[in-house]
């Protein structure tokens, strides 16, 4: 398709929204891309070619997925809103290599769209699931290569985080434990329809095979790590004390971390995965004492 009839132009979308009197649902966190040159950095970075099956979240009227369509092998397009799905089948009717899927993508087996291969996963995500719909992904162990979305801005700055920042925290730790985080691009306001009223920016997280570091007890360690986060201005030693879900003395933290060298007093935010990962595997022993 020619780039001016694209609905990266913006006057394509606008028509087209008024063509189907289309009202935006601000609860799906509907801000749809009207810049091209922002699409063409995501797919390059996702680096999509023709062996990739690529799955779109939330695509909208289609904008992104035009760009899928022809760059990608096969594009499965999982959108929530079903007074987008007529729309999409015109917007998408001249590529016979995208199957539009109406459901939530929290609902949805994505593993199951991978058949035996890996995936790539993109989009511009809906800013009010973004943690959710990440952490999904990771925690179901979905086969994906990567996942190239655009986000907000501080999301990506704190999935990106290292220790010792202030916009370090949870996210940082359990999106670095998957994946190989990368911030691709800022993306102003002015390249979507409606505007949102933050930044946004395009990051590329590159899933790992094998997690950088080892831990006897994954649910173990992010437990420690959302207790350790929880109350901020806490010491961990009483982050994970106080923290219902888990089961330890201050005791048995306070002798872990000085079997690590740490201060009794350290706080979470300065610790690194591979400390985490140490410490779980350090209480997870006290445990079976
Ligand atoms: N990809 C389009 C674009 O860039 O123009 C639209 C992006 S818009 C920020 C987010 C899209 O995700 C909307 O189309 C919205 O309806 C959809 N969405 C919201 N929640 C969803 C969910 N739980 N599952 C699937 N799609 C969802």
């Amino acid at each position: 398709m020619e780039d001016a009839k694209k609905l990266s132009n913006p006057q394509v979308t606008i028509e087209t929204i008024k063509k189907y009197r289309f009202a935006f649902q601000k609860r799906f966190g509907q801000n749809f891309l009207i810049d091209g040159h922002v699409i063409d950095k995501i797919i390059s970075a996702a680096e999509i070619t023709k062996k990739d099956t690529v799955v779109e979240i939330g695509p909208g009227i289609g904008t992104m997925t035009q760009y899928l369509a022809e760059n990608a092998g096969r594009v499965y397009a999982v959108e929530i809103d079903k007074n987008l799905i007529p729309i999409l089948e015109d917007t998408l009717s001249e590529y016979d290599n995208v199957q539009i899927i109406n459901q939530d993508i929290l609902k949805t087996d994505i593993a199951q769209l991978a058949g035996d291969g890996r995936i790539k996963i993109t989009a511009n995500l809906p800013y009010y699931i973004t943690t959710p719909i990440i952490m999904s992904i990771f925690e179901n162990h979905v086969p994906a290569e990567s996942v190239t979305v655009m986000v907000q801005k501080e999301v990506a700055q704190r999935m990106q985080a290292k220790p010792g920042s202030k916009e370090y925290g949870a996210l940082s730790l359990a999106v670095q434990y998957y994946a190989e985080p990368y911030i691709v691009a800022n993306v102003p306001p002015n390249c979507f329809i409606p505007r949102p009223n933050v930044g946004s920016a395009v990051i590329r997280l590159k899933c790992y095979d094998i997690p950088p570091v080892k831990v006897s007890d994954e649910k173990l360690m992010f437990d420690i790590i959302r207790a350790s986060f929880n109350q901020r201005r806490k010491t961990l030693q009483n982050g994970i004390k106080n923290f219902s879900e888990l089961d330890f003395s201050g005791e048995q933290v306070k002798s872990a971390l000085l079997e690590m060298g740490l201060p009794e007093n350290v706080r979470g935010e300065t610790l690194s995965l591979e400390q985490f990962a140490e410490l779980s595997d350090l209480l997870a022993k006290h445990r079976v004492l």
